[in-house]
Formats: C-alpha cells, structure tokens, sequence
C-alpha cells in the first residue's frame, strides 16, 4: 500500500466497490466522475439544509431563520417531530448530532458519521434522515453498506453488544414521514466482518496492481448479464475511443441494481 498511509473508506466507497469496481476506479481513483444533474443538485442543497436544521435544532441554537425562508423546511420538521418520539429532548439519555466515529481496519479507516446518536445504558439507536421522496425497498436497504457499516463501527467501538443497537431511517420529504428500522445480531455482526474482509483484501490487490502496472479494476462475473455495456464488454475493446466511450457510459451503473 502507498506509504503503508491507512487508506480512509465511508459507506460510499464500499457500496460502489462491492457492485462495480471499473466505477470505483473512473470516481475515485481517475477521478474522472460527474456532475450531478440540476434537479439532483437542488435535491442534495434541500438535503444539507434540513442535516443543518436537525444539528441546530440538537445544540438549541436558532432555527427559525433557516425555517422563515423555506415552508416546505418547516412543515417537514413539524411532520417529523410528530412522528418521531425519540426526537423528544430527554436530559437523562446522552446524544449527539452528526457524531463522528473511526475505526481501523487492516490497512483501511472506516469513518462513519450519524446523524443522531441517542445512547441509553442499555441500547443505542442511530438515526439517519433521509431527504429523497421514495423509501427504498427494505432488503435493499438491510444490504446497503450504509446501514451494516454504521452498526458494524458502533458495536466494534462501544460496549454495546450488536443486539443493543438498533439503526432508524426516517424519510423526511415524503408528506407523511415514514421510517425503517433495523436491528443487529451477533451473526450479522459476523457475517458483515467476513464480506469487510474479503471485500478489502481484494481492493487491496486491485490497488496494488493499479498502481504497480496501471491494471485496470476487474468486473464482477454476476452482474454481466444485467449490464448494459456486456456487449460491448464482450468484444475487443482495446482501442482508445471505445474505452473512452465505455468510460463515458459507467457513470449509468450506479443505477443498476444486483
Ligand atoms: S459488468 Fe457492468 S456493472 Fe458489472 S462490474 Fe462490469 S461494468 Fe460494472
């Protein structure tokens, strides 16, 4: 590994990773992503100013500013705070917005950061919000790298067992705010640290032979039937505008689903 550095990784990175490692490479290795389309960036500002409005409103700073210039900012938080009873303050339970954990992992440092973590004596609870309108499907989101990470690092760096620990999405932007809980074992504990491993043991590999001889990120095998680009993948692709137009084209794969 490049000056033995320990090599920082959030839910982000492993969920690109785990489905199109070729992705992981044009985004964070050539750095060769793209810019959001404008709807998704009006999305991702609505989604910054409600993360802010939540931390304020933790830390009892003022929040009717940010609340006086956007109605649908507003409304949501009411809808929330309805529908959420631990959002209550109780000066008994330790809590913290946007709270920020590490944990080392081999050559990786795995960096999460909640929320909301509400932490009782004998449970634990992270909260999440999110700002999209659809809830995804449940088994999509137990497998997102989001949810088994964020409890993986909270139970590797606290003295809660994994059935003490619970994590809850609320949909926010989605008139009635809906939510989905997820709670933890010890086997997904288990299982979640034997993907991690063999996961990062072959992203090491994969960054050693990128960086020692340009070797570009392999494929997955069981996702070539479903990709778009398996045609193209299939045939001789060694000439430089057809990598380029390969190239171009991955930025698609983020939507497709294993
Ligand atoms: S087949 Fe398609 S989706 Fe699968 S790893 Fe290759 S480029 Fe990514």
């Amino acid at each position: 590994m490049p000056n033995q550095e320990l090599i920082r990784l959030s839910q982000s990175h492993l969920n690109l990773l785990s489905i199109c490692p070729p992705r992981f490479q044009q985004v964070y290795l050539d750095c060769v992503g793209s810019l959001p389309a404008p709807e998704q960036q009006e999305n991702m500002q609505w989604g910054s100013r409600f993360h802010l409005l939540m931390q304020q409103r933790e830390l009892t700073l003022p929040i009717e500013s940010l609340l006086a210039t956007d109605s649908e900012l507003d409304s949501s938080l009411k809808a929330l705070i309805q529908a959420a009873p631990e959002l209550e303050p109780n000066p008994d339970i330790w809590r913290e917005a946007e709270h920020c954990r590490t944990l080392g992992f081999g050559n990786f440092l795995f960096t999460v950061i909640y929320d909301l973590l509400i932490a009782g004596t004998n449970s634990a609870i992270i909260l999440d919000w999110k700002t999209y309108r659809q809830p995804p499907r449940f088994k999509d989101l137990a497998n997102n790298w989001q949810t088994r990470l964020y409890l993986y690092v909270l139970a590797e760096t606290s003295e809660y067992t994994p059935e003490q620990i619970q994590m809850t999405y609320w949909f926010v932007k989605s008139g009635t705010p809906r939510s989905q809980t997820f709670n933890y074992t010890q086997q997904q504990h288990q299982q979640t640290e034997q993907e991690l491993t063999i996961l990062l043991a072959d992203l090491e590999t994969w960054l050693q032979d990128y960086q020692q001889s340009q070797t570009d990120l392999p494929h997955r095998s069981h996702c070539q039937q479903k990709c778009p680009y398996r045609q193209f993948l299939a045939e001789d692709n060694t000439s430089d505008i057809q990598h380029r137009k390969w190239l171009d084209s991955l930025s698609e794969i983020e939507e497709i689903s294993i």
